[in-house]
């Protein structure tokens, strides 16, 4: 017989057919699920969010992930980087108003000049900070070396999205390069956990061809890396990339942001300490993504602090989100849409999670 929703819900662990059936839950089920997890936040990591000033430090990329609109073979995008005396500025920033941690994300480069700027970098903003500001870097895949390097300067959390778990699909959206390779970014996840970073992960969820069965191994995936922290959300289509061949075999926004929002309750109720970004791509597709995404279970949010000059040049995807903003129109609208969803900002506080200090026995 088949199980119930509710009956599912229930349970402490999941099998893949279960996830499965969640995934399918439809408007009035998919209720039942969002109230689960609001209860499971409440209970393990209670209602604060954390803020990870986010710098889109530069969009030059080596890559061509076939998706992604800052891709190097994008020649229409006008390439940038932020320099030295605004990164310093925007940390400031995020410093003395007490937003915890920074994320410094970018295209992926590996030459020396740009592994040498980040680790000057982010131990000038250790410095500047008193050791006070968390770093979080998001540079793709690098070498054991460069990681070391960047972790000795400081940084102590890393984000790298697997983007799909499933090797076969991974080739898909990707050259067929050793550039582009599912297992050394595998590979790179491991390094970097074991250097002793907090480690995020995370998926693009409604990409052409991926199927319910994909979502559900992504969230096996999760669990079985044991994973601290998930960034994800979902696609949406650019229009200058290989990609965008295949919009018209998307299923709609609205069911991308549905189905994103049900992996986020869905990971809540399976991983219940670890650490989830409500992410930017949600609040592109709903003005209040971000803010239904914490109410069913994220804890994190990513202010952009970019200098607004670079915004637009920092388009992964179109309908990109506070692109004509500032880092202080970002954060007054912030706080309020927080405390709408039954949030409280974590200010001045690293909010690590919770599930990192129990794997290292801190806690
Ligand atoms: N270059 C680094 C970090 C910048 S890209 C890296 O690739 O890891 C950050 C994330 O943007 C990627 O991991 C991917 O999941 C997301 N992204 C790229 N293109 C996207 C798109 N079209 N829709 C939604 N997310 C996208
Ligand atoms: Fe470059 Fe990251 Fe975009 Fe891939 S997803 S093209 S690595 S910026």
């Amino acid at each position: 017989m088949t199980k119930s929703l509710q009956e599912i819900l229930s349970q402490d662990e999941f099998s893949k057919p279960d996830l499965e059936r969640m995934l399918s839950a439809d408007e009035q089920e998919r209720q039942l699920i969002f109230a689960r997890a609001e209860e499971i936040k409440k209970n393990f990591v209670g209602n604060k969010v954390y803020y990870r000033g986010l710098i889109e430090f530069s969009n030059l990329c080596g890559k061509d992930c076939y998706y992604c609109g800052i891709r190097a073979g994008n020649k229409s995008t006008h390439r940038y980087e932020v320099t030295e005396a605004e990164i310093l500025e925007a940390a400031k920033y995020a410093y003395d108003n007490k937003y915890g941690s920074l994320v410094i994300q970018a295209g992926e480069r590996s030459d020396k000049s740009f592994v040498n700027r980040i680790a000057s970098l982010v131990s000038q903003i250790k410095e500047m900070s008193n050791g006070e500001l968390g770093i979080t870097l998001s540079l793709g895949e690098q070498t054991e070396e460069t990681y070391k390097l960047w972790y000795n300067m400081g940084a102590h959390r890393y984000l790298l999205r697997i983007e799909v778990s499933n090797p076969e699909l991974y080739h898909k959206y990707h050259p067929g390069d050793k550039k582009h390779d599912y297992f050394q970014r595998m590979e790179s996840l491991h390094l970097l956990r074991k250097i002793g970073y907090q480690v995020g992960t995370g998926v693009m969820i409604g990409l052409p061809f991926q199927t319910i069965s994909d979502l559900a191994d992504d969230l096996l995936f999760f669990r079985n890396f044991d994973i601290d922290m998930v960034g994800m959300g979902p696609y949406i289509e650019h229009e200058n990339t290989p990609m965008y061949e295949f919009k018209d075999q998307l299923i709609s926004k609205t069911d991308r942001f549905y189905l994103s929002l049900k992996m986020v309750a869905i990971l809540r109720i399976m991983m219940k300490d670890i650490n989830i970004a409500a992410t930017t791509a949600m609040q592109a597709i709903d003005p209040m993504g971000r803010e239904k995404a914490i109410k069913v279970g994220a804890n994190i949010i990513m202010p952009n602090l970019t200098p607004t000059k670079y915004r637009e040049d920092y388009l992964l995807y179109e309908d990109k989100p506070c692109i004509d903003e500032n880092a202080d129109d970002c954060k007054k609208c912030l706080e309020a849409r927080i405390h709408m969803a039954g949030g409280q900002v974590g200010y001045g506080e690293w909010g690590d999670s919770k599930h990192f200090d129990k794997r290292k026995g801190n806690s």
